[in-house]
């Protein structure tokens, strides 16, 4: 191929056990999906599942077992951790029916889904679309992803972010308004997935502001923890 510049590379997340790793194709992020959470944003916590995308070079791998850095983005004086468990697809479909969906998942990750919370305020307000408070560069530190055969399927465990030590957020993933089958169901019906997609599937209540040089450190269910720097 001729190409006219170089094409972007390839976006990929480890796998635990194997030195294989797994192409990042679309991100799908999964708003307002715990009850508290939706509460803490001023909303009472049950409506259907809505989604929003952020581009695939935004998620900034773990080595395996490593702590990552990113950095503080501009234009923003209220940058957001929302802690998340992340969903890797192998296999694509639409229309995927949620006794179905457990076909589709490779495995799970632990990851965040950092926020320019002022701007993303801002975009509601105005109903604007959300991409300069979401689909920031860097804004999605994913660690190692662990395969379903080697953990099973997950239904519930504790998901944590400690900030500089201190517990920030922490609820189990038992208590996801909309579970991970349901979510393939919803999303599936409105796109196509592919092999290599990735869903966010939303955070849990105490979502904070971080500053340059706190630590981050989330997990999820037992999964290969993520400690991100934040420069
Ligand atoms: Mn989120």
């Amino acid at each position: 191929m001729n190409f006219i510049i170089a094409p972007a590379p390839t976006t990929s997340l480890a796998i635990t056990g194997t030195d294989q790793r797994f192409p990042i194709r679309r991100v799908y992020c999964v708003g307002r999906n715990y009850v508290e959470h939706a509460v803490e944003m001023g909303f009472t916590g049950r409506e259907p599942p809505f989604f929003f995308m952020k581009p695939a070079d935004a998620v900034v791998p773990a080595a395996m077992g490593d702590s990552l850095t990113i950095d503080y983005p501009a234009l923003t004086k209220n940058y957001h951790h929302e802690v998340e468990l992340v969903v890797a697809i192998d296999r694509g479909g639409k229309n995927i029916r949620a006794a179905e969906a457990h076909k589709h998942i490779f495995g799970y990750a632990v990851g965040l889904d950092m926020t320019r919370r002022d701007l993303q305020g801002e975009c509601k307000k105005q109903g604007r679309p959300w991409e300069i408070g979401k689909a920031v560069d860097q804004s999605a530190p994913i660690g190692a992803i662990t395969p379903k055969s080697a953990c099973g399927e997950l239904i519930s465990g504790e998901i944590v972010l400690t900030v500089n030590g201190k517990t920030t957020q922490k609820s189990d993933i038992n208590k996801l308004i909309w579970t991970i089958n349901e979510v393939i169901e919803h999303l599936s019906a409105a796109w196509e997935l592919q092999p290599g997609d990735i869903i966010m599937t939303g955070t849990p209540e105490g979502v904070a502001a971080v500053v340059s040089g706190d630590v981050m450190v989330a997990s999820c269910a037992g999964l290969q923890p993520l400690t991100v720097h934040l420069s």
